[in-house]
């Protein structure tokens, strides 16, 4: 069953196109993953489906409705997380407050508790750490936080872009479980990056986009054969 469907989407910023007609469909499950290069569009995927940059063209159909005219706090309410790229934690705050933030919108305690409770099952690494400041963290932990933070909102499609972005090869490995562990839990991901072999490995289905069009699409082991992919990506 498809529970995101992007159509044809098209986003200029200041009159220069960053996506141009471009389709992506998210199933209920499992991993989807957007490659590509520098400057390919892919932030500009994922901030257009949360709503943070105004979309030109195009519909983004959350299950059978069109939700391009919806602010980032109501798709958020409809189960669509951003991981952004870069993390953007807040440095000088806990772990704890951190991960907050992210449940801004639900104001059940108890619900609050249980949820953090879980993912400091998945994140124990994280739970050890929750008084410290954000930036005493690694880059590998404060990016578990930056998830952390995603997950407490309990989302639908968790979203993530360049999760693996200047990580150790050690962390890449556990973010990469982690993504695993998410879609485990029923949660659709989907996942941007510019390390092609690791996304396209963990993921289902793939698109690589090029100069803000989609160039190919396919089941991500399929894709992982293609001439052009091993070619432009994998650095074969
Ligand atoms: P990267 O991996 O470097 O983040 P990307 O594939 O995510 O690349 P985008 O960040 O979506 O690519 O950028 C697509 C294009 O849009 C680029 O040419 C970029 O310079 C441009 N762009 C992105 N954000 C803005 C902005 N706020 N204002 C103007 N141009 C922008």
């Amino acid at each position: 069953m498809t529970l995101l469907e992007v159509r044809n989407l098209s986003v200029s910023y200041g009159g220069v196109a960053a996506l141009s007609g471009v389709s992506v469909s998210v199933p209920e499950k499992g991993v989807v993953a957007v490659v590509g290069a520098n400057g390919a569009g892919k932030s500009t995927l994922l901030k257009s489906i949360a709503g943070v940059v105004h979309t030109r063209n195009g519909q983004i159909v959350l299950e059978g409705s069109d939700i391009v005219s919806l602010k980032p706090h109501e798709r958020l309410d409809r189960g669509l997380a951003l991981c952004p790229e870069g993390r953007r934690l807040f440095p000088e705050m806990t772990v704890f407050d951190n991960i907050k933030i992210g449940a801004y919108r639900n104001h059940n305690s108890g619900q609050f508790r249980q949820r953090l409770d879980m993912l400091y099952d998945i994140f124990p690494r994280i739970a050890e750490r929750r008084h410290q400041v954000a930036s005493s963290l690694s880059g590998g932990e404060q990016q578990m936080v930056a998830i952390a933070r995603a997950l407490i909102s309990q989302p639908r499609i968790l979203m993530l872009d360049e999760p693996t972005l200047g990580l150790a090869p050690k962390m890449i490995l556990e973010v990469a479980r982690l993504v695993q562990t998410v879609s485990a839990e029923g949660i659709a991901v989907v996942m941007v990056e510019q390390n092609a072999k690791l996304a396209l490995r963990i993921s289902n289905y793939g698109y690589v986009l090029e100069t803000g069009e989609l160039r190919l699409e396919g089941a991500s082991a399929e894709l992982m054969k293609s001439d052009h992919v091993v070619r432009a990506y994998l650095g074969g």
